[in-house]
């Protein structure tokens, strides 16, 4: 399948799998990359934050995303229960660079651009290609079995295996390493509509949170290129997948329960079947072994509302490759080694960690925690913008805790 032994081998070719393939690539090492779709389709995941910029920067992309028909973002609004919209949170007001314009893509053409960007630096992708197991010599990770477009099973050596499978998070099921975050059980629905009501000018991108009227669920409203719109709703596991009713009818009840949405649908068409998903919200209890690293979603996914996802894979598919190629160089492939890059990623995620369960905190709202702490309003669009790696944010949650229960930090690995 690959025409020379491999250094580094990655399955999934999502944002995650892509960057780290790219980025070890780019330093001569040789890396094979298995995505088992043949061609890029539909993924749930659109929205971007603006420091995504850093890591598309590195990877030389930044240019193509600029010249893209992808929708530009330049703030988020929160709107609450009652239908009353925020002031929007403008990135440039406290980032003014040019990563304060970010995107709304399809993740179909997205994911498209990363991946061609891997191959263009080195990396041989192999598409429609699955990867059924990770193959182990004690415990240490010594290639994949895969397989290939023929039906055959193939086994392919490589001294480094990077887990890049998001959700299927292959390395971590097999070894028993997930942990769940059973505060975070919930469900999301949700479809695109053509011709939904848009802001205009410079909002007409920006990204809505609209809570429900009942406050037990919010919307997303992710405006694309060509008036399509994403919306989904994410709620409690039990209220809105419990019995009774299909997602579809679902979806229209939660939609009926938030004025604000229903209205900018108002004559919109629903041009995608709703979809699911659940139970989103886990995290590996390590991010390193011998011999294999993950990285995005197979390490750990934290719930949508801050649309944080593609910027986690996108920085931790970034620091494992440093410490991949630093490994490689010192003849050191350790889970040490491997996972060198952990510590601010894992600090990052933290932070993210602890505006998520303020959110869902009943008692707690941005706007009255910013009216008693406006010297915090930095610190949460700095979060909002995902510059939260070494960044120092931290600062905002001892006055957030005055005001909401905030998750005690897990051990290393598991947040
Ligand atoms: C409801 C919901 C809403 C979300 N909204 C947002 C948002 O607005 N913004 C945001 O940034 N994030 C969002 N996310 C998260 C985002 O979708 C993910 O965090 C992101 O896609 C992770 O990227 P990844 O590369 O780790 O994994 P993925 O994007 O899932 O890529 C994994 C790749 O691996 C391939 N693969 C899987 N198994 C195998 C195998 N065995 N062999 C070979 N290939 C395989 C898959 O085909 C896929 O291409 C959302 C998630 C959910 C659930």
């Amino acid at each position: 399948m690959f025409p020379e032994p491999l250094d580094v081998l990655v399955a999934g070719g999502g944002p995650a799998g892509s960057t780290a393939a790219s980025l070890v690539a780019r330093r001569g090492y040789r890396v094979g990359l298995l995505e088992r779709e043949r061609r890029p389709r539909f993924k749930v995941g659109e929205s971007l934050v603006p420091h995504t910029w850093d890591t598309f920067d590195r990877l030389g992309l930044v240019g193509r995303l600029k010249r893209s028909h992808f929708q530009k973002k330049h703030s988020v609004q929160f709107f609450s229960s009652s239908g009353r919209g925020s002031a929007p949170f403008y990135f440039s007001e406290t980032d003014p660079h040019e990563r304060s314009t970010t995107w709304q893509v399809r993740r179909s053409e997205f994911d498209a651009l990363l991946l061609e960007g891997a191959e263009e630096n080195g990396v041989r992708v192999q598409r429609g290609v699955q990867v059924q197991d990770v193959l182990f010599d004690g415990d240490r990770a010594v290639g994949v079995r895969a397989r290939a477009r023929s039906g055959a099973a193939v086994e392919i050596p490589a001294r480094v295996v990077v887990d890049a499978t998001g959700r299927r998070a292959l390395i971590a099921r097999r070894l028993g390493l997930l942990v769940s975050e059973p505060y975070l059980r919930k469900v999301s629905i949700f479809s695109h509509f053509r011709g939904a009501r848009r802001d205009d000018g410079k909002d007409e991108g920006a990204t809505l949170i609209l809570r429900t009227r009942r406050g037990d669920a919010w919307f997303w409203v992710i405006p694309l290129a060509g008036d399509v719109v994403s919306v989904g709703v994410v709620g409690e596991l039990d209220r809105l997948a419990g019995p009774g009713g299909d997602a579809q009818t679902r979806f229209e009840m939660a939609i009926r329960d938030c004025p604000p949405l229903e209205e900018r649908l108002a004559g919109a068409e629903q041009v995608m079947p709703v979809r699911v998903a659940q139970d989103f919200s886990y995290c590996a209890e390590r991010i390193a072994g011998p011999g294999w690293v993950l990285v995005g979603d197979a390490f750990a996914f934290l719930d949508p509302i801050y649309s944080t996802g593609v910027l986690l894979a996108l920085r931790s598919g970034e620091g494992a490759a440093d410490s991949i190629c630093h490994g490689l160089a010192a003849g050191d492939l350790s889970g040490e080694a491997l996972g060198a890059f952990a510590g601010d990623f894992i600090a990052g995620m933290r932070a993210f960690r602890k505006m998520v369960y303020a959110f869902y905190d009943r008692d707690f709202n941005f706007a009255d925690f910013l009216k008693a702490n406006p010297e915090c309003r930095q610190g949460v669009i700095d979060i909002l913008s995902g510059n939260v790696f070494g960044s120092g944010v931290e600062s905002i949650f001892g006055p957030m805790e005055q005001m909401a229960r905030l998750p005690a930090d897990r051990s290393v690995g598991a947040v």
